[in-house]
């Protein structure tokens, strides 16, 4: 028997509604009970001043294990996870080779236990080879312990192996996660648009992004397959799903990447690199809209779209770079300065988009939540602390952040999972 008491703090729980000043009792990696004097324990923290909430969960994230070790590892992602707070993250299938097979799922969930902090989840290919042409055994992955299927980096292309891979997922009702990217109009390195003529760079438009939505929802339309959209960024991607709620399309779930919120295609203007990510930085309105998604509910979720890429590729020019930019360690701080500080949503609804809400579309039924009986995933964050985002202190291993040198406020400084504290911030 192992218990932890965290007093003192404020619970914010949305899956059960609450928001008081209480004590959590943990104890066998469980939640045992939310209460006041709950009497002792093998170990007590004092949360004064914290808000203490269920682990925070990023349904999106590449750790580059197998493949390409030295930009990140399982062990290494799931460190960089905790130490931002998250308690649990589903990887990403575009590793080398990818995860396109039942051992290849196996191997995640093995070495995610082994390295022991974050819950490491795996989401296998849509396709063999994330080729798009021929169905990866999702039944098989599946039923070893994949989370949701995607074939992110990529969409997929043809309609008729689209049309197949949301029959066949709906029968193991799982979801399917789309990196929504028509192929055809796919290749550039920035959004396409003014700047992106003013600087000569050759551009993605919006539309990509939209006409595999709006294909998407079209073929689902009667299938009713769980279909999630990937780091939303567009105005009409956002409006395309508000609209397939309004029609009656509750299995439609989509997620937005803090850099969405945040930065513009302006951003591209100083060639940096860490401004090159797919889907690409958009207009000021298309920032806009994704905050109104938040706010009147049509997105779901928040997913930082961790991906790590080593300096030397990253300085490359901006044409041959790689797109992607790291996020978890100071995701929850940034999803604050874009949503909560301007006052666009409460506390609450921010923990809920970063906990139940991503729990519920990766089926994660103990997790997400702080109910009697689930799993001991706690984070405990001080939402007042201002800090200075420094990527060179950063677990991760590799570096490209665009937000190095921020300001910013609300910091985890605990990360709790199945009853065990992984990680605490270090007091200077
Ligand atoms: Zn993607
Ligand atoms: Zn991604």
């Amino acid at each position: 028997m192992t218990s932890l008491l965290i007093q003192n703090g404020t619970i914010l729980d949305p899956s059960q509604k609450i928001e008081r000043k209480a004590d959590l009792l943990l104890r066998d990696g469980k939640v045992a009970q939310i209460g006041t004097n709950l009497g002792g324990a093998d170990r007590v923290i004092d949360a004064s001043g914290r808000l203490v909430t269920p682990g925070l969960i990023d349904v999106h994230v590449h750790f580059r294990e197998p493949g390409d070790e030295e930009e990140e590892t399982i062990a290494s992602g799931a460190g960089t996870a905790v130490a931002g707070g998250f308690a649990t993250v589903c990887c990403m299938p575009n590793t080398k080779p990818p995860l396109d097979n039942e051992a290849a799922i196996e191997f995640v969930l093995r070495e995610g236990g082994r390295v022991g902090l974050a819950n490491v989840f795996p989401i296998g290919a849509i396709t063999k080879g994330r080729s798009g042409q021929e169905l990866a055994e999702i039944g098989s992955m599946h039923a070893r312990g994949a989370v949701a299927f995607s074939d992110d980096g990529v969409g997929v292309g043809d309609p008729a192996v689209m049309r197949k891979a949301l029959q066949y997922s709906k029968m193991f009702d799982t979801v399917l996660m789309q990196h929504c990217e028509e192929p055809a109009l796919s290749g550039g390195s920035m959004h396409a648009g003014l700047v992106s003529t003013v600087l000569g760079l050759s551009g993605v438009p919006a539309e990509a992004e939209q006409l595999m939505i709006a294909r998407d929802l079209l073929l689902n339309r009667t299938i009713g397959c769980r279909y999630h959209v990937q780091h939303i960024s567009t105005a009409w991607s956002v409006e395309l799903v508000r609209r397939a709620r309004k029609d009656g399309q509750k299995w439609v779930s989509c997620e937005v990447a803090p850099h969405h919120l945040l930065l513009t295609d302006e951003m591209c203007r100083s060639f940096d690199t860490n401004y090159k990510m797919n889907p690409p930085l958009r207009t000021h309105g298309d920032v806009r809209a994704c905050i109104e998604g938040v706010i009147d509910g049509t997105i779901d979720c928040l997913a930082t779209d961790h991906a790590p890429h080593l300096a030397e590729e990253k300085e490359l020019e901006f044409p041959s770079a790689p797109f992607g930019i790291i996020g978890l360690e100071c995701a929850l701080a940034l999803y604050v300065k874009a949503l909560v500080e301007p006052g666009h949503i409460r506390w609450m609804r921010l923990i809920k988009m970063m906990t139940s809400n991503g729990a519920q579309i990766v089926k994660l039924g103990n997790k997400g939540t702080l109910k009697e009986g689930s799993d001991g995933d706690v984070t405990i964050i001080d939402p007042n602390m201002k800090w200075t985002i420094d990527a060179e202190e950063f677990v991760s291993k590799s570096r490209n952040c665009p937000f190095h040198g921020w300001e910013v406020t609300g910091r985890a400084v605990a990360t709790i999972v199945g009853g065990e504290v992984k990680w605490e911030l270090k007091r200077s």
